[in-house]
């Protein structure tokens, strides 16, 4: 067996069917007694109206989460949460309020609880993406991961079909890379397998009918399974390509995701075929990148990433920022062979 290292996030994760109802004895249990509830604008209503089933435990909200954690709009909350006289955070919503949240934890050490309605799996992670004056940066850091981490699949069922799906493969594709990254575990290991298994099980049915209630406790499991992955271990070509083409061409996160993972697994498959083998099983296919193609043209995602608005003379500036930035991957960055990635991503081509 290979050395490794295991270190583990550690967070109090509450999961199944209507266990928001436990939110108010959660921020108790934290020593805090004002909640300022985070949200973007789309999910204002359902702030405000656990803000008022919270009563005297909510401090106020504050709906103005966006993509990308600008600090403008963070420097605002902090505001707000001081104001108030707030003492700690529940961020309700996906990765971009939760970015919110740990945005302002990261600045003043303020508890977080996240009730989590999309598959992103940014709660788990001590992760922080945010933006200043149009450049993204990431940070680490303890006081970044939430201490608390509420799933309620009932929370999930107004997540549009659309996005349930992309979702869930921007999911797969943190458990997936963590499969072959550099410092992977046997835990690790174990943890991204049963996500992809989960989330492959989950995401068809939830296409059939967004209201299955097992389907959508299985997606949220497998996502927090998957997003635990991706706080722990490292990532490879997968991330770096869609942070760098996201970041440059302003692109939907988890689209940009859904549309590279076949073609960028399918690359790095070439070198790593029997720690990807257990995906191709999963999916009951002969590869990882072509099963991951045929799943995701079957539950209907996006295949083009010419559908996102990049255009054809983008490519060329995106395998060249690739490249000029280069990181480890279990298969070398090749110039030509990125290119003809991109290339294939654009048109939505099955990877070969
Ligand atoms: P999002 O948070 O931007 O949500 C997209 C839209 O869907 C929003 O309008 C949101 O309000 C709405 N929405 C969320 N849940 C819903 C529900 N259940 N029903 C109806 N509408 C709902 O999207 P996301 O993909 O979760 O997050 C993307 C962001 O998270 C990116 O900025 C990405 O960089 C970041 N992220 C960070 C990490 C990390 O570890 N730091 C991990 C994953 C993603």
């Amino acid at each position: 067996m290979r050395e490794f290292l295991y270190i583990g996030n550690t967070a109090r994760v509450i999961f199944g069917c209507r266990t928001i109802s436990k939110l108010a004895d959660e921020i108790r249990r934290l020593g805090a007694s004002r909640a300022l509830i985070l949200s973007t604008p789309f999910q204002r209503n359902d702030a405000e109206a656990l803000a008022q089933k919270l009563g005297a435990l909510a401090a106020g909200v504050f709906t103005r989460a966006t993509m990308h954690t600008p600090v403008e709009v963070t420097m605002e909350a902090i505001s707000v949460y001081d104001k108030l006289e707030a003492d700690c955070i529940v961020s309700f919503g996906g990765g971009s309020t939760i970015g919110l949240g740990k945005a302002i934890a990261y600045r003043n050490d303020a508890p977080q609880l996240v009730v989590a309605t999309t598959y992103a799996g940014s709660e788990v992670t001590p992760i922080l993406g945010q933006t200043e004056n149009g450049i993204k940066t990431t940070v680490r850091a303890p006081s970044i991961l939430p201490e608390t981490v509420i799933y309620d699949p009932e929370l999930t069922y107004n997540l549009p079909i659309a996005m349930s799906v992309t979702s869930g493969l921007n999911a797969m594709a943190h458990a997936v890379e963590g499969l072959y990254a550099q410092d992977r575990n046997p835990i690790a290991s174990i943890m991204a397998l049963e996500g992809i298994g989960a989330l492959h099980k989950a995401l068809p049915a939830i296409v059939a009918n967004p209201q299955d209630t097992a389907a959508r406790a299985h997606a949220l499991y497998g996502s927090w399974l998957c997003g635990a992955i991706l706080g722990t271990v490292g990532m490879a070509l997968h991330h770096k390509l869609c942070h760098t083409l996201g970041g440059s061409f302003d692109l939907p996160h988890a689209e940009t995701h859904a549309i590279l993972l076949p073609h960028t697994i399918a690359y790095t498959e070439a070198a790593v075929p029997d720690l990807l083998a257990p995906v191709a099983e999963i999916l009951g296919a002969r590869r990882a990148g072509t099963g991951l193609y045929d799943f995701a043209l079957g539950i209907g995602a996006p295949m083009r990433l010419r559908d996102l608005g990049v255009t054809a003379q983008d490519l060329d500036t995106a395998a060249e920022m690739a490249m000029s930035n280069p990181y480890w991957n279990p298969r070398p960055l090749e110039p030509a062979a990125i290119r003809d990635l991109l290339q294939k991503a654009w048109k939505g081509e099955r990877p070969s």
